[in-house]
This record gives C-alpha cells, sequence and structure tokens, in this order.
C-alpha cells in the first residue's frame, strides 16, 4: 500500500515546525498534526530572552508566528488532531486520531513536548482554573492587586513569578531546598525584585478556599518541621513537565521519567519514528535545542526515506 505521507510529525512547537520546514524544503510531503495551539508551550510564554536572534528577546507567540508562516510557505500541511496511536508496520506506520481517522506515512517525527507537571496536592484539582494555575501569561491578570504563591525553583517558576508582579501585589515563591535552579540571570532578577518573597525549603501541603476561590495554603517547612498558613488568592504551580508520550508503540524506549531515548540523529528505538524537542531525554530543554532537534530529525528521516526507496 502506498503511504499518503512521507512523513508526519507529531506536534507543532518549535522542535515540529522545524522538521516541518525541513523536510519541506527537502520537498518531502510532509502532515504535521497538532492537537492544541500550534506553538506548544511557548505560546503561554510571555518574552523568550535566550533564543539567539532577538536582542531584546521576542514574545512566545510572535516566534510561533512567524516559525508557522515559515513552514507553510514551503508546503508544510498542517492539520488539528489528536494522535491516539501510533502502529508500526516496518516499512510504513500509521498514525490514529482519536475521532478514528488513520493516516499513514514513512516515518513519523514525534514533537509532542512536554505538559505541566501536577504537583498532587489536596485542593489542586478541586480549584484548578478557580485560583490554581499552570499558566501565568494566561491567567495572571485575573490577579489584579492580589496575592500569588509560585511553587517550584527551575526557569519556569521564576520566569512566571518575574511576569507576575506586574499584576499581584506580592508574589511568594515556595521552593522545597534552598537554592534554585534556573539560570543565574533570572535569579539576580528575582531577588532584586520588591514585590517576590522567597519561602525556603518548604513545601505546601494543602490548599484551601471558599465559595470555589483559593483562598489559603498550608505551607510546611522541611528541615524545621515548622508549618504555617499563608492566605493568598493564587497557586501557580511550576514544578516541571510530563512527556505526552501515551500514544507510542509500548516498545519505544524511554528514560526513568518517561522522555523518548534517541541517538545523535534523533533515531528512536524503532526504525523510521524519530524525536526531537522536549518529549527527548536530554540535557538542555530550551527552543534554541528545539529547533536543532527538529532540524536533524528531518534530515535523519529523508536519509530514512531514501534507504526504503534504494530497497525498493
Ligand atoms: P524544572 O527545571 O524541572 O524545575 C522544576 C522545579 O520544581 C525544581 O525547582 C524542582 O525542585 C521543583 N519541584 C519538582 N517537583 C516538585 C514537587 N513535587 N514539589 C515541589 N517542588 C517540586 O522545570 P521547569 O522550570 O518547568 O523547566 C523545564 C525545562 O524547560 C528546563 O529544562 C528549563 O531549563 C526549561 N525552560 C527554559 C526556559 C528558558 O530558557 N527561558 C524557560 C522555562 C523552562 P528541585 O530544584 O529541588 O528539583
Amino acid at each position: 500500500m502506498k503511504s499518503e505521507y512521507d512523513i508526519i510529525i507529531i506536534g507543532g512547537g518549535p522542535a515540529g515546525l522545524t522538521a516541518g520546514l525541513y523536510a519541506s524544503r527537502a520537498r518531502l510531503k510532509t502532515l504535521l498534526i497538532e492537537k492544541g495551539l500550534v506553538g506548544g508551550q511557548v505560546v503561554t510564554t510571555e518574552r523568550i530572552e535566550n533564543y539567539p536572534g532577538f536582542e531584546e528577546g521576542i514574545a512566545g507567540p510572535e516566534l510561533i508566528k512567524r516559525m508557522d508562516a515559515q513552514a507553510r510557505r514551503f508546503g508544510l500541511e498542517i492539520i488539528s488532531g489528536n494522535a491516539a496511536k501510533v502502529e508500526d508496520s516496518g516499512d510504513s506506520k500509521v498514525v490514529a486520531l482519536e475521532d478514528g481517522k488513520k493516516i499513514s506515512c514513512k516515518a513519523i517525527i514525534v514533537a509532542a513536548g512536554a505538559e505541566p507537571a501536577k504537583l498532587e496536592v489536596e485542593g489542586e484539582d478541586k480549584y484548578r482554573g478557580r485560583g490554581v494555575s499552570y499558566c501565568a501569561t494566561c491567567d495572571g491578570a485575573f490577579f489584579k492587586n492580589l496575592k500569588i504563591a509560585v511553587i517550584g525553583g527551575g526557569d519556569s517558576a521564576l520566569e512566571e513569578a518575574l511576569f507576575l508582579t506586574r499584576f499581584a501585589s506580592e508574589v511568594y515563591i515556595i521552593h522545597r531546598r534552598n537554592e534554585f535552579r534556573a539560570v543565574k540571570v533570572i535569579q539576580e532578577r528575582v531577588f532584586a525584585n520588591p514585590k517576590i518573597k522567597v519561602i525556603w525549603d518548604s513545601v505546601i501541603e494543602k490548599i484551601e478556599g471558599e465559595d470555589f476561590a483559593v483562598k489559603k495554603i498550608a505551607v510546611e517547612n522541611v528541615r524545621t518541621g515548622e508549618k504555617k498558613e499563608l492566605d493568598i488568592d493564587g497557586v501557580f504551580i511550576y514544578v516541571g513537565t510530563r512527556p505526552n508520550t501515551d500514544f507510542l508503540p509500548v516498545n519505544t524506549k524511554l528514560n526513568d521519567k518517561g522522555y523518548i531515548l534517541t541517538d545523535d540523529n534523533m533515531a528512536t528505538s524503532i526504525k523510521g519514528i524519530f524525536a526531537a524537542g522536549d518529549i527527548r531525554a536530554k540535557l538542555l530543554k530550551q527552543v534554541s535545542t528545539a529547533v536543532g532537534d527538529g532540524a536533524t530529525a528531518a534530515f535523519a528521516a529523508e536519509r530514512y526515506i531514501e534507504g526504503l526507496e534504494a530497497k525498493g
């Protein structure tokens, strides 16, 4: 059976769009499937300062708009859909969508990224959308002159805490250790911001509310055991990410945290399936590394398809 596409890319963040750009320029018939908004986590990022070429930084949505237009200019086809299953029959692959549609191809590039991890505390689900949020860019403006807690000590927590100071009267960063893992330049801005107070060595035990809105959190100092309550109106959770790999064949090799293992050419453990971007096990997860992964994955997929054709 003839495959409908040369390459199907699952996920339309920077990795997927770059793979789409390269594959389309190689004149491979390429389809990108995105389940939500094209752009993934980047569209919820207010400003990106470490993507080269933009001296003053660039807004996440603007960067994605440009990547999307550039890839489409060379013929990338983009559809909205949720990949439910990837079926591997050797030289041909099938992506089954949630709505029952099946699309065949010769190679797949998985660039479905990751989504915010949950904190798994009492009240988190109950007050989600009622004060509990995972997206400062989406929800920050609802907290004008209110008090907010940000949980986590990575780049996301600190960048978003800084963003939230535009709206909130006070922002508490609650971190389970006494040292942040975020890049130093962002830490310096956090320490210099009078609206931000850091609560070190602490975890939250419970989120409580009244009338369908968050009102307070219970905080415990993990060193001293001291417990206290903080009156706050919002909790923004940035405790890492969880890769979107549920649809992959069960024999896809993952690391202990569930991220896809690849070689240097982005090849996964399954022939003809490549992975790129934040879904991959790697040291540095940023837009600049995602685009490199996407370019490499597309080039490697092209080589793989040439090999199939040579085999006849
Ligand atoms: P991250 O770097 O994994 O940081 C997660 C933070 O949450 C850590 O400080 C961690 O504490 C804390 N944490 C994890 N589980 C927790 C729990 N159960 N309770 C309390 N705290 C918990 O995640 P991220 O900040 O979302 O970033 C993800 C990736 O994207 C990183 O590679 C990051 O560099 C990248 N990123 C880059 C940029 C940028 O370049 N501008 C922006 C955002 C994200 P510990 O430190 O104790 O482990």
